[in-house]
């Protein structure tokens, strides 16, 4: 058991080093731009490899820009505990995205290293090089690769929206392609990441941390509804086919649906075409998207049959063209139960409020959990609030959730 006053031994504090990290890329208006190898994201890289070192890690980069630090573990042919989350940013992204569980993941090993010296097993903090998504169209290529999600193949034809292709930014950033070597890790014993919540449930309910048991699948629709374009005021209510007017019954039928299917299931019209979206003109065609989530294949499969039949029975009945195409797809990723218990009784035992939750949110732990044993950890955001300037965390969640960790890595490592 590690005593709580160890926090003593840290010379900088986790706030410091959130704000630290944050410095490079950040905007005026206090948020952040460091989108996969801009020169932002190559500074921050660099920063945190010369901290690392600093902090008596050895260091390395993989071949697409992943950065670790490693803690030798003393016992021969043990494998390696793997801690950390993603250094990338969304446009104007928030200070702690991805940036709290590096820093959380590198005060913790230095506070062991301090106190214990070297662990039985190797531990690595891991800066892992992009999860959003934000620059290329390809989410999660840092830890896709170390998972062999991903190879440079995947990478080939992607490009950024100024039409720079993905491995020329790699070349550009110091990862050349021609050196690429598949940084595919076979060693792993598990993944820890700990991340800022991004949703309200923990400020709301006044717990501390939130261990995930499930981060949810992901399914989204292009739903295109076709009838006719026709004159605003000539053109009698009675032999009207109005594709705008259909696809409002449908988009309040998603809502709807999706209230009375399960309390946990979400479902999100967020964009709308209408064509020729023009106020004296009835649309003859609307495409909109639905995102529906949810931490069963069962009630995802369950919900998109019953809408999606829903809607072909009305379209038919009322002669509208219907064309539903489906375009992602993620499964849903279970949490190792093991690890998340190991989590709850250390919480528990520092009695330090926390709760069960599922991520609805997309996180790398879950390309890592479908390879090694991994674990999510949680701290509140306040008012729910992510992927923005406003994005807060408090000092004293960070630390007790460093501190959990801690004892985490301890048990497990030493
Ligand atoms: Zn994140």
């Amino acid at each position: 058991m590690i005593e709580s006053q160890d926090r003593q031994l840290i010379e900088e504090d986790s706030e410091q080093l959130v704000k630290w990290l944050a410095s490079f890329g950040q905007t005026d208006n206090g948020g952040i731009n460091r989108l996969l190898y801009t020169p932002a994201w190559v500074e921050a890289q660099q920063a945190l490899q010369a901290k690392m070192k600093k902090d008596g890690l050895s260091t390395y980069f993989d071949s697409v820009g992943n950065l670790f630090g490693r803690l030798e573990g003393s016992k021969i042919g043990s494998k390696t505990i793997l801690t950390g989350s993603h250094i990338d940013s969304v446009v104007n992204g928030g200070i702690y995205d991805g940036v709290f569980g590096i820093i959380a993941s590198l005060v913790a090993v230095q506070k062991l290293k301090q106190r214990y010296g070297n662990p039985k097993k190797t531990i690595e903090v891991v800066s892992l090089c992009e999860e959003e998504g934000s620059r290329f169209p390809l989410t999660f290529w840092g830890s896709g690769n170390i998972t062999g999600k991903y190879t440079l193949k995947d990478a080939e034809a992607i490009v950024d929206s100024n039409g720079i292709s993905l491995l020329e930014a790699m070349k550009d950033a110091g990862f050349d392609p021609e050196s690429y070597h598949s940084p595919r890790r076979k060693d792993l014993e598990c993944f820890l990441e700990l991340h800022v919540e991004q949703g309200i449930i923990l400020d709301k309910t006044g717990d501390t941390l939130g261990t995930v048991s499930h981060i949810v699948g992901q399914r989204r629709f292009n739903i295109r509804v076709s009838g006719e374009s026709n004159h605003a005021g000539t053109t009698p209510m009675r032999f009207r086919k109005d594709a705008l007017q259909m696809a409002s019954e449908f988009i309040s039928y998603i809502a709807e649906k999706a209230k009375k299917t399960d309390p946990d299931l979400v479902a999100t019209v967020g964009k709308i075409n209408a064509n020729p979206n023009v106020p004296n003109v009835i649309a003859g065609d609307v495409l909109f998207t639905l995102d529906v989530r949810h931490y069963q294949e069962e009630v995802l499969d369950a919900y998109c049959q019953a809408v999606f039949q829903h809607f072909e029975s009305v379209a038919k009945d009322q002669d509208f063209q219907l064309t539903i195409n489906q375009w992602m797809e993620a499964e849903p990723v279970e949490m190792d139960s093991r690890l998340m218990k190991l989590f709850e009784q250390t919480a528990q035992s520092r009695n330090i409020p926390h709760q069960t939750l599922f991520s609805g949110a997309g996180h790398d732990a879950q390309v890592f959990g479908t390879y090694c044993p991994t674990s999510l950890l949680f701290i509140p955001s306040l008012e729910g609030i992510s992927h923005s300037p406003r994005e807060f965390s408090k000092k004293q969640d960070m630390d007790l959730g460093i501190d959990v960790l801690t004892e985490v890595l301890y048990k497990l490592a030493y």
